[in-house]
């Protein structure tokens, strides 16, 4: 098994305004079976186009068969093994996507009346209930549509709660391990971020804390495990600290996988938490799909949710049960259009109920053991500078064979070859040449077992031919492209081919 074993499949598929002919049409409508009328007189003449749009003429299988190819050409979760640390892209269950794409939910007006979606509403009042009973919260919002989202409203909803004790207080803490969203989402509302080190295991140094803690605090951001994959084992006096200050403490639960069913944050003593449905509850994410970044709060911050809150009153008639509750005096306002990324708690939902509560802590215990197995079976390929035992994911670090001039980019590089997607890499910030791998439950033995081997391969390369991995990818479709091009020097200009 090696990966230049394969060849590079070529690029031929040129883009879709290339392709076509012009007057091609993949779908006519029929014969207009009523009086047609004159669009500048409905509309008003000056919002009438002077021609059509300018859009390629392709055929239905023309665009079907441009969309496969290119398709084939990605790495994703339903091809291959996807251990992005931190994103948690596990494989995600296709009856969820049935259950979304139910016409009852993909038909809804988003302003329909309440006694028109007691379903809809139904939905999100159990789901927000399912996520208060997993993680020890009081109240739930589902409106932030993704993570960084869900840290901008627990920080306002941090900084509501201080305002009405008199004083907004000016600064939260986060550990240098923290996600960047983190520190960027209490800039963003009005607080200054003050960093703390972490102690050589990679924890929050209570020494640290103690030092920088004081009246101005509004809160701490922990995430727990933090991202070296390490459990915060000190979590009881690191929330006594802050909490003896008056201040709250945050938990950045987007990587809940670990936690589901085991450990409840709102029982540790957090106040504030996110949760990203589109990693630990199985929506496609990233390339494949939108977000949402429900927050949850305990019941002395609940008047500082978005509104509307989706209530239920079991005295109302029938049929209107359910209700938004618009009347929130003390709330931060709306943190989004309409009431978040409806589809997205959709699949969470379906997900929450397929597996049930012994599901989901098997879920955990199961990403906790895939983690460590592969980490047992590459400790000795890599350096593993922080943690014994790991939690959902592990960091290596590339130090050793950075000796060898081969740099964690290359590692990630080379693992395209055979067929893998590279993990997380250069985050956490505080691990040299980093890999952050999250293998999460989905994974069987055999795949586990497969990058385990690959990955030993690409440590015995970078000894014994370092050029193979820094020149890799070889059998990918495009080898190194500049990640800054794209953006920096954007084309969106097309000629229509034969126009
Ligand atoms: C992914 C992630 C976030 C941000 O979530 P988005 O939905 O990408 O905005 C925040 N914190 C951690 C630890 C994450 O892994």
């Amino acid at each position: 098994m090696t990966g230049s074993e394969k060849t590079r499949e070529t690029i031929v598929e040129p883009t879709i305004f290339e392709l076509g002919r012009p007057g091609r049409c993949g779908f006519r409508l029929p014969e207009l079976d009523v009086p047609a009328l004159d669009p500048a007189e409905v509309l008003g003449a000056g919002n009438v186009r002077q021609a059509g749009p300018d859009i390629p003429d392709l055929s239905e299988p023309e665009a079907v068969r441009h969309f496969t190819r290119l398709a084939e050409l990605n790495h994703h979760v339903d091809r291959g093994f996807y251990p992005l640390g931190s994103c948690t892209m596990k494989y995600n269950p296709k009856v969820n996507e049935d259950a979304a794409a139910l016409p009852g939910f993909t038909r809804l007006h988003p302003e329909a009346e309440e006694r028109c979606c007691q379903g809809s509403l139904s939905l999100m009042y159990h789901l927000s209930r399912h996520l208060c009973e997993i993680s020890g919260m009081d109240a739930v919002t589902l409106e932030p549509p993704a993570g960084a989202s869900g840290e901008l409203t627990g920080m306002l909803i941090v900084r509501a709660y201080h305002t009405a004790r008199g004083n907004p207080r000016s600064k939260v803490i986060v550990p240098d391990s923290a996600h960047g969203t983190n520190p960027a989402s209490l800039t963003l509302a009005g607080y200054d971020a003050v960093e703390i080190v972490s102690d050589d295991e990679g924890r929050i140094d209570t020494e640290e804390l103690r030092k920088v803690v004081d009246e101005e605090t509004a809160a701490i951001m922990i995430t727990n495990p933090n991202t070296l994959g390490v459990f915060e084992t000190h979590i009881e006096e690191i929330i006594e600290i802050v909490h003896g200050v008056g201040g709250l403490v945050y938990m950045d639960g987007a990587n809940l996988n670990a936690l589901l069913g085991i450990v409840r944050p709102g029982d540790i003593g957090f106040d504030v938490m996110h949760f990203n449905l589109h990693k630990t509850f199985s929506a496609p994410h990233g390339g494949g799909g939108p977000g949402s970044g429900p927050v949850g709060v305990k019941a002395a911050l609940a008047p500082y949710l978005p509104y509307p809150v989706i209530s239920r009153d079991d005295a109302r008639p029938e049929g209107r049960k359910y209700h938004f509750d618009y009347d929130r005096p003390e709330s931060i306002g709306k943190v989004h259009g309409v009431y978040g990324n409806f589809l997205v708690a959709v699949k969470a939902y379906a997900y929450i109920l397929s597996l049930g509560p012994a599901g989901l802590r098997r879920v955990a215990e199961n990403a906790l053991i895939n983690a460590n197995y592969l980490q047992a079976a590459l400790r000795e390929h890599y350096d593993l500078p922080h943690g014994d035992y790991c939690q959902h994911e592990f960091v290596l670090s590339a130090s050793r064979q950075k000796e060898h001039g081969v740099k964690a980019l290359d590692i990630a590089k080379r693992l395209l070859d055979f067929g893998v997607h590279a993990p997380t890499i250069y985050f956490p910030l505080i691990v040299k040449e980093a890999l952050m791998i999250e293998p999460t439950e989905t994974e069987s033995r055999e795949s586990l077992d497969h990058f385990a081997e690959v990955m030993k391969e690409i440590a015995r390369e970078s000894e014994s031919d370092p050029a193979v991995v820094q020149g890799a990818p070889t059998a990918t479709p495009v080898s190194r492209l500049d990640e800054a091009r794209a953006a920096k020097d954007l084309d969106v200009t097309w000629k229509r081919r034969n126009a």
